[in-house]
This record gives structure tokens, sequence and C-alpha cells, in this order.
């Protein structure tokens, strides 16, 4: 190696860098363990009818935690499972897990008409015949397919023939999909009237201050519009209070989910949770 090229090498180190390089091995050796070993959970957040404040869906959230590190965030190490090809596996277990988990709790005889939402990533419909698998789970679960929704967010729509082919053999299948984060990147909206989806998610960044300021009102006010027309249910992410709800109500929205709404909770919370029943509607009591 000559002196150029070792200065060049020099110049180039970053020792910041070097330690985020090394922090990302492991933790992606952590990971790799964590899917073998079943040191992941998965959480469950309540999406209710703005209408009625009846609970519909369930929307599941992985959770890691470390055993030294303690919780890590999804939005940390999903990226991570991308960018190293765990994700695969980590898409197959949280389907599985959580269509389990839905059809635990109906044979239980709670929430019989609850679905149960899944977030995939942009890559999975590269590395998995995700309908395939859809199929699959579905069948050793015994799940009817109108009880499972999939979450996608534009990126995934970046190959339009893969997602088109997809996404019609999902609704061939009866399975919902709905774009999440709508609105948070840039948006082409071209793709919403060519491809087979079903809903918006509108991303909490747009409903944040829908209670106070005209132009976020305006912003999901034509949203709304936008998927009347198509024919496209809409949920606000990120509802964090009351007065936020109430606007939504009036905006005619057609599902919430939040903090105010509820928390993503571990499986024994919302056991109890369904266990209280769907006459309890708490949300309609202010
Ligand atoms: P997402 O799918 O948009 O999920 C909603 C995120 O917003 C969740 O964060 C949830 O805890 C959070 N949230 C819900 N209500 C509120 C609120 O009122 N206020 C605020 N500030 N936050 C709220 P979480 O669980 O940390 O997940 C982050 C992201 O990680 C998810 O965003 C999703 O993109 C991804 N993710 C989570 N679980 C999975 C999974 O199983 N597979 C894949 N591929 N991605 C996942
Ligand atoms: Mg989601
Ligand atoms: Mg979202
Ligand atoms: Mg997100």
């Amino acid at each position: 190696v000559g002196k150029r090229a070792g200065q060049e090498r020099l110049s180039v180190f970053d020792p910041v860098l070097y330690q985020a390089s090394i922090e990302r091995q492991f933790l992606e050796r952590d990971l790799r363990r964590a899917l073998e070993q079943g040191e992941l959970q998965i959480h469950y957040q309540p999406v209710i009818a703005v209408s009625s404040g009846r609970l519909t869906s369930l929307e599941a959230l992985v959770r890691w935690h470390h055993p030294d590190r303690g919780p890590i965030s999804p939005a940390v190490f999903v990226p991570l499972a991308e960018t190293t090809g765990l994700i695969s596996q980590l898409t197959q277990w949280v389907l599985l897990q959580a269509c389990r988990q839905l059809w635990a709790w109906s044979r239980a005889g709670l929430a019989p008409e609850l679905s149960i939402s899944v977030n995939l990533s942009p890559t999975d419909f590269l590395h998995l015949d995700v309908p395939q698998l859809v199929d699959d789970i579905l069948q050793v679960t015994g799940l009817e397919p109108r009880r499972l929704t999939l979450e996608l967010t534009e990126s995934a729509m970046l190959d339009p023939a893969v997602s088109r082919e997809r996404l019609e053999r999902l609704r061939a299948l009866g399975i919902a999909v709905l774009i999440d984060d709508f609105g948070a990147g840039y948006s082409s909206l071209g793709y919403l009237k060519q491809l087979p989806v079903s809903g918006l998610k509108i991303d909490r960044t747009l409903v944040a201050d829908i209670d106070h300021d005209p132009a976020s009102t305006a912003v999901v006010r034509s949203i709304l519009e936008l998927a009347g027309a198509l024919e496209l249910s809409v949920t606000a992410e990120g509802i964090e209070s009351a007065r936020q709800l109430a606007v939504l109500r009036e905006l005619g929205c057609h599902y919430a989910q939040g903090f105010f709404v509820g928390r993503p909770a571990p499986p024994n919370a919302i056991h109890h949770l369904l266990r209280r029943g769907s006459t309890d509607h708490p949300y309609l009591d202010e």
C-alpha cells in the first residue's frame, strides 16, 4: 500500500462513523438472535370508528426489549432489518403471531368482528411472495381474509409493476391494504387511482395541528374529499386529544388511532380491554 493511498484512507477515516458501523454489527447480531430466540414481542394499538367510538381494529407493532440495552424502537431496528436482509423473517413472524393472536381472541368470544393490521416493509414485496404467504397463514390460523389488513408506505409502490401484481392478488384474496403514513413524504397521487388499495392512514404530522390551525384542517379535509372520490377509507394517525378527535368527527373521518384513543399495549392488556366489551365507548363521553 503506497503512501498516498494510506493518506487517503486516513483522510476518510471517521471515528464516529467507525463506531456507528461497529454498533450496527452488534445490533445486527443481536437482532438475528432476537428473531431466533423469540425475544421480540408484539404490542397492539386500538383503532376506532370515529362516528361510533367502537373498536374496529388493532395495529400490530413489533417490540424489541434488548437484554442489556432495554427497549429499542422499531424506528431503529426495522430499518436495520431492512438493510441486513432480516426483514423477511421479521415480517413472517409478525404476520403469523398477529393472526394467531386474533384467532385466539376470537375463539375466546372476544371481538368477533375485529380486524388486525400488520405493517409491511417496502422490500417485502421484492423478497417475499406476500399474497402466497398471507394465504398460507390464513389457512394455518383459520382466520377469514377480511380480518387481516396490511399497511404499506408509499415507498412500497415505487415499482408499480411489482406492487400492482401483488396488490391485485391480495385484493383477490379479500385482504385490505392501506397506505400508511400518507402525506408524510413526497406524494405522487397518481398511483392512488391506479392501484387497488382500500384506504389511507393520514400521517400524524398532518393531524397534529388540526384543532387550531386552519391550514392543517384544510389539508385533512382535502384528503378526505380525495379519498371519498376514490372510495378509500381514511384513518387518522396520532390522535392525542379529544379536540383533535372532535374535529375529525366534524370532518367525517372514518377511523382514528393515537395515544388519546389508546396506546400500543401488550396482549394481556388488550385482552382486558376486549373483555370490558364493545358496549364501552369512552371516546364519546366527553
Ligand atoms: P406506523 O406503522 O406508522 O405506526 C404508528 C407509530 O406511531 C407507532 O410507533 C405508534 O406507537 C406511534 N403512535 C401511535 N399513536 C401515536 C400518538 O398519538 N402520538 C405519537 N407521537 N405516536 C403515536 P412505533 O410502534 O414506534 O413504530 C414505528 C414504526 O415502525 C411504525 O410506524 C412502522 O412503520 C414500523 N413498524 C412497527 N412495527 C412494525 C412491523 O411489525 N413491521 C414493519 N415492517 N414495520 C413496523
Ligand atoms: Mg402502520
Ligand atoms: Mg403510520
Ligand atoms: Mg410509520
